[in-house]
């Protein structure tokens, strides 16, 4: 079943009109405007350093060693050896840099983040006891 097009409720209250194809909630300029805003919002990539310029490092590094220096598939990820990311002193120095593949990419982080260094961020505290069911006194 199709509906009708309904006008863009534009963002923040300023109205769009575009015809907008039922089903989404905006026109795409509207919703490309707002997933931007909500992206620059969140404590992304770009905030610990993974940004334009770490990008170009990456891309060049990975094109210079294209495969896993662990297992030797093609490689996607480049990691940093000293786990300090692109903000740190190495962080764009090749003789830091190394290719992985994903799962020993994954395997890496898992051993990292989280082992012996970082606590992993899963806390079952959060939740109030429970209480008991009304007791009939
Ligand atoms: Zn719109
Ligand atoms: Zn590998």
């Amino acid at each position: 079943m199709t509906r009708p097009p309904h006008p863009c409720p534009g963002i923040d209250a300023t109205p769009c009109g575009t015809p907008t194809p039922a089903g989404t909630p905006r026109c795409p300029p509207c919703q490309a405007t707002l997933t931007r805003r909500l992206d620059a919002r969140r404590p992304n990539a770009a905030a610990r350093g993974y940004d334009t310029r770490w990008q170009n490092t990456r891309a060049a590094y990975l094109a210079a060693h294209p495969a896993c220096v662990t297992c030797g598939q093609p490689a996607r990820h480049v990691d940093h050896i000293d786990g300090a990311g692109p903000l740190a002193p190495n962080g764009h120095d090749w003789t830091n840099l190394q290719s992985l593949c994903h799962p020993c990419h994954s395997r890496k982080t898992a051993t990292t983040d989280g082992g012996w260094g970082h606590r992993t961020t899963t806390t079952t505290t959060d939740q109030p006891p429970r209480r008991p069911a009304t007791r009939p006194f």
